[in-house]
């Protein structure tokens, strides 16, 4: 039998993983489970299913350690988001081979990531790897909806499972040319969503008769457009410092921040705009259910996004004062994430000497994202330094951007078998390291 190369090998299994379709809800994810635990179990990697519900497992793995060192878990999730295939050129769950590039749903966000870290581990395993710490390997359940059967779970219900000192998950890799420069983009940070309901009460009647009622949706207006105004002070944290450092060449102060990274690339500048401050977008509105009645009762709902290590108390106080309304009737709906884990740590060097060696000159960046990936589950939990990291070298990060959660998702093969290469430089890197590292 011929023996695959590992770019082979993670696409074979990149190919297969996108075939097993993960949409969530339901998910299902305990068939894409399966699949991992036999490809595993074939390279001699032992394997646990956890399920809170048989039809939606989540698979950790692990090459142990001898104890004298820290873990490592590579992260990754295997449902995916739905499809319609009526926009697609090719069905989502083909996973077909063209010109390159690995087509279906999940490719991007997040199998190729899946398949590149069971590769990883697999290959580490034939090659006898003997890490100091763990080198454990992840797949959960319920990323993209979090209803509470993947990684949330797994970290209350079976800790030790999961309990590690670094993590490898999704969120960044995108490689950007600014200023002629090029960059590798990794997130150590994220914010918090924090969307909150605002009720406006007023009295119903006629609409008819205006003059006698009390237009709930005609209060709401004013204060919908403060919020769309809304402008937070602009601060720096450690990440967008790093970035404009990088970037810049220099640390702009706050309020010229934007400003001074659009001077070196537009990209620059819409990457950090939203990371220096709160951020509010009123997105839904529900007032009368009929055309002819005043709404005694008009609610918004605001997306908002909180920096990391900020709380929603801090925010609540600065929005009421926006809203300058003393009863005003205010309620988060939730907070999920606003997690850091420091820049200056073994793992990112590790990532700093993967990309040193595959192109020479570029350099790595640290970002907080926008949005939240499952790490802060770990970060929460058990203190955990976790990046987001996948190297994305060939696809442009503006394509790339265009086909996550959209028609058309795919990834050049190119990438997929960099990102193996990546993991398999972490693991080798944090499994050499001494404990308390
Ligand atoms: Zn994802």
């Amino acid at each position: 039998m011929a023996t695959l190369s590992l770019r082979e090998e993670a696409t074979e299994l990149l190919q297969e993983l996108i075939r097993v379709e993960t949409v969530n809800p339901p998910g299902n994810e305990t068939r894409a489970a399966e699949l991992l635990r036999q490809y595993l179990g074939d390279n001699g990697v032992e394997s646990e299913l956890y399920a809170k519900v048989p039809e939606r497992a989540n698979l950790v793995a692990r090459i142990p350690g001898n104890g004298t060192g820290p873990r490592l878990v590579l992260l990754s999730h295997t449902d995916t988001v739905l499809a319609n295939p009526a926009e697609w050129e090719l069905d989502p769950w083909s996973g077909d081979l063209r010109e390159g590039q690995i087509w279906g749903r999940g490719a991007l966000d997040m199998k190729g990531q899946v398949a590149a870290s069971a590769v990883a581990i697999a290959s580490l395993a034939r090659e006898g790897f003997e890490p100091r710490g763990d080198l454990i390997f992840a797949a959960c359940a319920d990323e993209e909806v979090g209803t509470g059967f993947g990684l949330q779970w797994l970290c209350q219900e079976h800790p030790e499972a999961v309990r590690a000192e670094y993590c490898v998950n999704e969120g960044a890799g995108d490689r950007l040319v600014l200023g002629g420069r090029v960059f590798y983009v990794c997130s150590t940070a994220e914010k918090m969503s924090s969307p909150f309901r605002i009720r406006v009460h007023g009295r119903s009647g006629h609409a008819s008769r205006p003059g006698i009622a009390d237009n709930a949706l005609v209060k709401a207006a004013p204060l919908i457009e403060l919020l769309g105004r809304f402008q937070d002070t602009p601060e720096l944290g450690p990440e967008v410092e790093a970035f404009l450092r990088a970037v810049t060449g220099s640390v702009p102060t706050p309020d010229r921040a934007v400003e001074a990274a659009r001077e070196v690339h537009l990209l620059a500048g819409d990457l950090v705009e939203p990371l220096l401050g709160t951020t509010v977008s009123p997105t839904q509105i529900v007032a009368s259910q009929g055309r002819n009645v005043i709404p005694a009762l008009c609610e918004v709902t605001v997306d908002c996004r909180i920096l990391p290590e900020r709380t929603q108390a801090e925010v609540e106080s600065q929005l009421r004062e926006l809203l300058g309304e003393s009863d005003l009737d205010f309620e988060w709906l939730e907070g999920h994430g606003g997690t850091r884990s420091p820049i200056d740590t073994p793992l990112w060097d590790a990532v700093e000497a993967f990309i040193a060696d595959t192109e020479p000159g570029a350099q790595v960046v640290p970002l907080l994202l926008s949005g939240f990936t499952d790490s802060h589950w770990l970060r929460q939990a058990f203190g955990t330094v976790a990046y987001g990291f996948f190297p994305m070298r060939t696809m442009e990060p503006e394509v790339a951007a265009r086909l996550i959660h959209s028609a058309d998702e795919r990834i050049e093969v190119e990438d997929l078998e960099l990102g193996v290469g990546f993991l398999r430089h972490a693991a080798v890197e944090v499994g050499a390291l001494p404990s308390g590292a």
